[in-house]
């Protein structure tokens, strides 16, 4: 355990917030948003060292890469952007059909826009009650099938042909990519809203953790070009919950 004697901390600036920055631990029960991704702010973290200014950042948002080569998009890079390009000051996230007003992975040619959360989910996702991995897709399985649409195994509800599915082209088994992918919170979602969001930042959160391990690695082994993420075909997140 460290000293729990004050220390002089530095402070940092960003790019997306006009005050200086400094390091601060966020504990699961102050249930802070991160003012880069949206999720809920947990572990090292960095706020505004203005006491009155609610201005938090993860450090994986801190260090984001600014331009992401995406399989999504594989036409064009996306850009960092630290607020949306819109004058409505908010987006449609093309991965999960959510809103965002903040951090966001934007392609200016073709208005592509998704979520950093959205950005760093994983490849394969592996749940309890589907003996498949589900893979990534980046359209409904239905997209181009005249007349069809695709339901989610999880909530029943229809995916609009341009959002992502987590799927299994075994069964033909799709869920949406935000809180239905998580298994364990089916019960508590169907309970009532304030779930689904916890469920959706659960999800989110272990993916900018990969991610931000990912990162990590790939700086040590690629200093030179370490602004730029190359998505191979490889999966690079595994995710498997026990
Ligand atoms: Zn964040
Ligand atoms: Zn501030
Ligand atoms: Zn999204
Ligand atoms: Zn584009
Ligand atoms: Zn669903
Ligand atoms: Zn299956």
């Amino acid at each position: 355990m460290a000293s729990r004697k004050p220390v002089n901390r530095p402070s940092v600036k960003h790019p997306s917030h006009k005050h200086p920055l400094h390091i601060f631990k966020a504990q699961e029960e102050d249930e802070i948003i991160c003012s880069g991704c949206e999720l809920e702010l947990t572990g090292e973290a960095f706020k505004c060292t203005k006491s009155d200014c609610d201005y938090f950042l993860h450090k994986s948002c801190f260090d984001l890469p600014r331009e992401l080569n995406h399989k999504s998009h594989p036409n064009h890079p996306l850009t960092l952007l630290h607020s949306p390009p819109y004058e409505s000051n908010a987006y449609g996230c093309d991965a999960c059909g959510q809103y965002g007003s903040s951090f966001i992975y934007h392609c200016s040619k073709c208005q592509y826009d998704v979520h950093v959360g959205c950005a760093f989910l994983p490849e394969i996702l592996e749940r309890e009650d589907h003996e498949h991995k589900l893979t990534l897709v980046f359209n409904s399985p239905c997209k181009g099938r005249e007349g069809m649409v695709f339901m989610c195994d999880v909530c029943k509800e229809t995916v609009s042909e341009n959002l992502w599915v987590y799927h299994c082209k075994v069964c033909d088994y799709g869920t949406h990519v935000h809180s239905c992918a998580v298994y364990e919170n089916h019960e508590a979602k169907r309970g009532g809203g304030g779930e689904e969001e916890a469920v959706l930042e659960a999800l989110r959160m272990e993916s900018l953790r990969n991610a931000r391990m990912e990162l990590a690695n790939m700086r040590i082994s690629n200093k030179i070009n370490n602004s730029v993420i190359h998505f191979g075909d490889e999966p690079r997140y595994h995710w498997v919950r026990k």
